[in-house]
């Protein structure tokens, strides 16, 4: 049975499923017990001892399977494999449908392309001034600083160029880019991304973030970053130490399965919270990670419990090669319409579609208005229970237009004859 066929579920109901992965535990040190503990929590050794090939992956991972043998046999062309130690501890090896392994290890269904797939989904290249700076909204800029991650995800919608395994060749240049944001008084939002700005070293990240802020109408920063996720271990006092002299200072972190919420990811953010970056996340709707009720529940409550906004659940972007994990639409709309009003708002992310071709992100809503006119507009809440908002004096004032848009969405809802138009 496909994932897409599978019911969302009630998502209300305890479940014992639910939870534990409500849990926070430790990702343990699995293979690597021998390791010093200094060692372990240095961000430089993990980096160092990543797994990066098929001989290694499958040395630790007798269990891959033909899919995925082929597909990291072949992943250095398309986007190379990498996995940090800490996050390769995460995997569950029995599990062939594990969530945190079909993110990072690589599948051979990457080669099958669909004709509507593309390298570029967003049409970044094409919005791009200079290297490395992509303006496709008025008043802000992507700045990518790298071309490198602590881990690849199968999905990325960047893998045309993060890794360098297509042979893209990014290269950033740190002074065209600052040059046209201080020539661009308009711009007052830029988003450090990439690959991940937190590999940069502190002192090469400071240098940015100094340049930035000297530029009189940048009134705002944001850093977009799976790092957290992939190696807590970077997110050093120092670090923070340096990040909250930038203020105003966002960061927009990156997790689909609330086991990626480690207790060492949870310290991590409390790191960044206490130095006072408000922290949002960004999900991507994926296909055996995330896409049931029970999970993404799970995920933003425990996100919250980390002092993270959940901000955004994307649906995945038509990248090449992306088919075996694009969960649907129609599934994407039943998650959304079981998390709001059944829990928390600040827990209920916006989700979206980065409109394909570089059109910008598009809002996809569950439908609450069920029709609409000048007058009134018949609502529906979360229990399914139907209500109507008067417009009443306010709008006997308008004149009336025979152009005036009447809504009408009731088709799929038992509305009574008085609420229809
Ligand atoms: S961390 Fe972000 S940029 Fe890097 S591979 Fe994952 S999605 Fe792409």
């Amino acid at each position: 049975m496909q994932s897409d066929d599978l019911p969302v579920g009630d998502g209300n109901s305890p479940d014992t499923r639910f939870d534990s992965l409500k849990q926070f535990r430790s990702a343990g040190r699995g293979f690597w017990s021998d390791v010093p503990e200094a060692q372990w929590n240095d961000w430089h050794w993990q980096m160092k001892n990543r797994i990066t090939s098929l001989e290694q992956l499958q040395r630790l991972m007798p269990t891959l399977s033909p899919e995925e043998h082929a597909g990291t046999f072949l992943a250095n062309t398309k986007l190379a494999l990498a996995i940090t130690p800490y996050f390769f501890n995460l995997i569950d090896p029995a599990d062939e449908n594990c969530p945190i392994r079909r993110q990072v290890i690589p599948r051979i269904e990457e080669t099958h392309v669909a004709d509507w797939e593309m390298s570029d989904p967003c049409g970044e290249d094409s919005h791009s001034p200079v290297p490395g700076l992509v303006h496709r909204y008025p008043d802000r800029v992507l700045f990518l600083v790298t071309d490198r991650c602590a881990a690849y995800c199968r999905y990325c919608t960047r893998s045309r160029l993060v890794s360098n395994a297509t042979g893209y060749d990014f290269h950033p240049e740190f002074d065209r880019q600052i040059e046209y944001i201080r020539n661009n008084k308009n711009v007052r939002d830029v988003l450090l991304s990439g690959g991940d700005p937190l590999l940069l070293s502190d002192h090469k990240l400071e240098f940015l973030l100094k340049e930035l802020r000297a530029i009189p109408h940048v009134e705002f920063l944001r850093i977009g970053t799976r790092i957290p996720i992939f190696l807590p271990q970077r997110i050093t006092p120092e670090l923070c130490a340096m990040l909250k002299k930038y203020h105003p200072l966002f960061m927009s972190i990156h997790t689909n399965h609330p086991r990626e919420l480690t207790a060492e990811v949870r310290d991590a953010l409390g790191r960044l919270a206490d130095s006072g970056i408000p922290l949002g996340n960004q999900s991507v709707f994926l296909k055996h990670v995330n896409d049931d009720l029970t999970t993404m529940r799970a995920l933003v409550q425990k996100l919250l419990m980390c002092r993270v906004k959940p901000y955004y659940l994307y649906q995945c972007d038509l990248i090449s090669g992306s088919a075996h994990l694009r969960a649907s639409v129609r599934k994407g709309i039943e998650i959304m319409d079981g998390l709001r009003g059944h829990t928390t708002g600040y827990a209920v992310p916006q989700y979206v579609i980065d409109a394909p071709g570089g059109g910008g992100k598009v809002p996809i809503n569950p439908e609450y208005i069920l029709s609409r006119n000048r007058d009134r507009t018949i609502i529906r809440n979360f229990e399914g229970k139907i209500f109507e908002y008067e417009e009443g004096n306010e709008m006997q004032n308008h004149k009336p237009s025979e152009t005036f848009p009447v809504y009408k969405n009731s088709e799929n809802f038992n509305v009574p004859e008085w609420v229809k138009f």
